[in-house]
């Protein structure tokens, strides 16, 4: 069978054609519901920062046209037959991935974000040949295994950025120890990730530093997120002064940058989690590394266990995120503005066009 024989279902979305950071409307295919998979008529999507690096090509991998899109929700409109876990109507989210190989090591053990066949939401190609197109779009259609489920006391478009930047933050959290009451974190860079890593280390009883570019986030770090501390990383006095105050941080500055005067601010066996990804190389001299027998630990996104985990406990607990919801007219006004670093704290487009 040709790869796209089975795409027969016409679907508007958004795509980059270009580097240029801007997307325009754009028709496709997706494939028809198979016996595994689940139909979602996608009503919010979030904007990640990943997004602009596909969508300007910073890593050198983008498939043009790119339809980005990874922090989802939506509902359920149709399931396969051998699908028993969800049904129409469900309230649903997807993330980052939308297949692996489910039979390695790291699949059989939940792991299967470190899967290494893993297919991304977009720009991926999936082991039938096609290309991933992502949550920019009016539908999608997912393997089971890669569908949450979004808690009733979440409202969708609030929740839809927990999908990768609460994911991405909670994993390493949890791996590294984060989740005890009592210790310190540093978030580096306050934006999607960074916010919801604040409002995650109050809630896990941390005492939280935000370690920030912008001084203008300071009243509300402290007052909105209920951050414990502020520090501006580009004032070399105040970095000083928390020189080895922290437990862990968890660093998502998206551009190049030193991990030297972020490892100071570390007690020595501290823990920095990296999850950004930004085109450069980040610096690491060494000294700050081996005098604080410190730990440098990278992550990517969450296995769907800990992604249900973590809604569940987001549901409990009434944890969404801060969001700016935008039409579909305005993701190329939002793109801008993400680039320059001018949200709080995260776009999220309104696909079906609710608030148009
Ligand atoms: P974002 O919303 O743009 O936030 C990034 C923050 O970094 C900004 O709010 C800003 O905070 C700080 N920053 C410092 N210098 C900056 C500059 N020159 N331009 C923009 N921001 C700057 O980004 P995000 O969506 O949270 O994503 C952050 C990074 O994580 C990206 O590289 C993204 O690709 C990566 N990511 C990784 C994963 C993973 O699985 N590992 C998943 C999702 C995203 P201050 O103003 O406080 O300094
Ligand atoms: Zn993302």
């Amino acid at each position: 069978m040709a790869i796209t024989e089975n795409h027969t279902q016409t679907v508007a979305g958004w795509a980059a054609m270009n580097e240029s950071g801007k997307v325009e409307p754009f028709v496709f295919k997706r494939r028809e519901n198979g016996v595994d998979d689940v139909t979602i008529k996608v009503l919010y999507c979030g904007m990640c920062h990943t997004d602009l690096h596909f969508m300007k090509n910073h890593w050198d991998i983008t498939m043009y046209p790119v339809v980005p899109g990874h922090e989802i929700t939506g509902v359920v409109t149709s399931v396969g037959a051998n699908v028993s876990g969800f049904k129409a109507g469900d309230r649903v989210g997807v993330g980052c991935i939308v297949e692996a190989c489910l039979d390695c090591d790291h699949c059989r053990h939940s792991d299967e974000n470190y899967c290494d066949k893993l297919v991304l939401t977009y720009n991926g190609i999936l082991s039938d040949g096609s290309v991933t197109y992502g949550g920019y779009s009016e539908m999608l259609v997912v393997h089971k295994k890669f569908v949450a489920r979004i808690p009733d006391t979440l409202p969708l478009d609030a929740a839809a950025p927990l999908l990768c930047a609460g994911i991405t933050v909670y994993s390493p959290m949890r791996r590294h120890g984060m989740v005890k009451a009592g210790g310190s974190l540093g978030v580096v860079g306050l934006g999607g990730l960074g916010h919801i890593a604040v409002k995650f280390g109050k809630a896990f009883g941390l005492r939280v530093t935000v370690v920030s570019t912008s001084p203008d986030k300071e009243k509300e770090a402290r007052e909105g997120l209920k951050a414990d501390d502020f520090i501006v990383s580009t004032d070399k006095k105040q970095m000083q002064a928390k020189s080895r105050s922290l437990d862990y941080i968890i660093d998502t500055v998206p551009v190049k940058h030193s991990l030297g005067p972020l490892l100071e601010l570390l007690k020595v066996d501290g823990v920095l989690a990296l999850v950004a990804a930004p085109d450069q190389p980040i610096e690491l001299p060494s000294f700050p590394l081996i005098f604080g027998r410190r730990t440098i630990s990278g992550s990517i996104t969450g296995s769907m266990k800990e992604t249900q985990e973590m809604l569940d406990l987001c549901g409990e607990h009434n944890i969404t995120c801060d969001i700016e919801l935008v039409s579909t007219n305005g993701i190329n006004g939002a793109l801008a503005r993400l680039a320059r670093n001018d949200v709080r704290y995260r776009f999220v487009i309104d696909i079906a066009g609710d608030s148009n």
